[in-house]
């Protein structure tokens, strides 16, 4: 049997009729730019993650680069983030013309070393953006510290974690404002590219609807510069379907993760995940550390038709595209790319699936 990273059919299925009946809502209504289901599925997410503002916008990337701008960061301002996440997180900094700082991240946690990020800082430094990969949260409580010790601006990069908590605070509502993606591989998915930004702040919120719509108050008046960055009616309107669906998603992918960690143990060579106790995890990827050869373990896991993939293979300081930055050593952002591999933990998964999943895992470290 083949064993996907992930099943988007399966979900769909699931909710067919629920879905058909919003695109033809949205078809009927003829309205395709804004309106009252981008309102409808902004309050309800508003209302989950307990934040005065969310503002629907076209991506997770987007939402991180209108947050930069409308926190008007720019040339000549440094930005702290970790080396191991997605490529957007730093992306987004450079293509406002800031430089991005890179930071190390905790072996454990996978998430941005706080100890490290303040050695970081220097009168340039603007804001920080820690992320809550793979689902969990960062170290919140010393990222606010720091950044209200020095004065930054924290931008929440919460594209995997939708739901999680950190010492019960959602993730994305505790700094100036968070970010989310809904791409399809994230835990709500869209069908095709979709974000949001969320903000406690009004005036920051205010500053960023602006920006999400060429910086236009009334059309073809523009206060400011900004973009195209708006979310589609009838991606709110098939993501409001699945909203109602996040909490039994999530817990479908911790009892996954539970299984799976109960299977996993004591296997030596390999280190499953943790979730810290004051965490909250939402399990958007389930994350082995393979000591050695973890390449081949991909491999193995491919030839048996099992999906994984390594989030991520090279870390951003090394990326082509930086190294005119100044360059620096992150032992453990290089570890965990040469370690790091994650296994299927959709909340579709079957029991029988994942037994085929820890099977083949058995075997290979009982080969090696
Ligand atoms: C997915 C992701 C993004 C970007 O989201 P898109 O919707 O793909 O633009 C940003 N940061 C992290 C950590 C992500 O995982």
């Amino acid at each position: 049997m083949k064993v996907p990273l992930l099943d988007l059919q399966k979900q769909s299925a699931e909710l067919e009729s629920h879905l058909t009946e919003a695109f033809r809502r949205v078809l009927q209504s003829g309205q395709f730019i804004g309106g009252p289901e981008v309102e409808r599925f902004e309050q309800a997410v508003a209302r989950l993650l307990g934040v005065s503002h969310a503002i629907g916008v076209s991506s997770g990337t987007d939402a991180i680069l209108l947050a930069l701008m409308a926190l008007d960061i720019g040339p000549g301002d440094e930005v702290i983030c970790p080396s191991f996440t997605f490529f957007a997180t730093a992306g987004c900094v450079a293509r406002v013309g800031a430089t991005p700082v890179f930071a190390d991240s905790c072996p454990v946690c996978f998430n941005i070393d706080v100890a490290d990020a303040r050695r970081r800082v220097t009168g340039r430094t603007a804001a920080i953006i820690p992320v809550h990969l793979f689902g969990q949260c960062a170290d919140m409580d010393g990222v606010m510290a720091l950044a209200s010790e020095h004065g930054l601006a924290v931008i929440e990069d919460a594209a995997q974690a939708i739901g999680a908590t950190y010492k019960g605070r959602m993730a994305g509502s505790t700094g100036d404002c968070g970010t989310f993606s809904f791409y399809p591989s994230k835990n709500l998915s869209a069908f095709g590219e979709a974000g949001l930004l969320v903000s406690n702040d009004d005036q920051l919120a205010a500053a960023a609807r602006l920006l999400r719509n060429h910086g236009a108050e009334s059309r073809y008046f523009h206060k400011k510069v900004g973009g195209n960055f708006r979310l589609d009616p009838l991606q709110a309107a098939l993501l409001s379907v699945k909203l109602d669906h996040l909490e039994s998603y999530s817990r479908r992918r911790e009892c996954n993760a539970k299984y799976y960690s109960s299977q996993l143990g004591g296997i030596e060579g390999l280190t499953p995940p943790v979730a810290h106790p004051q965490n909250q995890h939402t399990w958007n990827q389930y994350t082995l550390r393979i000591r050695s050869r973890r390449d081949a373990f991909r491999d193995f896991l491919a030839s048996q038709d099992i999906g994984c993939e390594i989030y991520y293979p090279l870390p951003l300081h090394l990326q082509e595209c930086f190294s005119a930055l100044e360059k620096t050593h992150l032992p453990v952002s290089e570890r965990l790319a040469r370690e790091c591999v994650s296994i299927p933990i959709y909340p579709e998964l079957t029991r029988e699936q994942m037994d085929i999943v820890i099977g083949a895992t058995v075997d290979f470290f009982r080969r090696e």
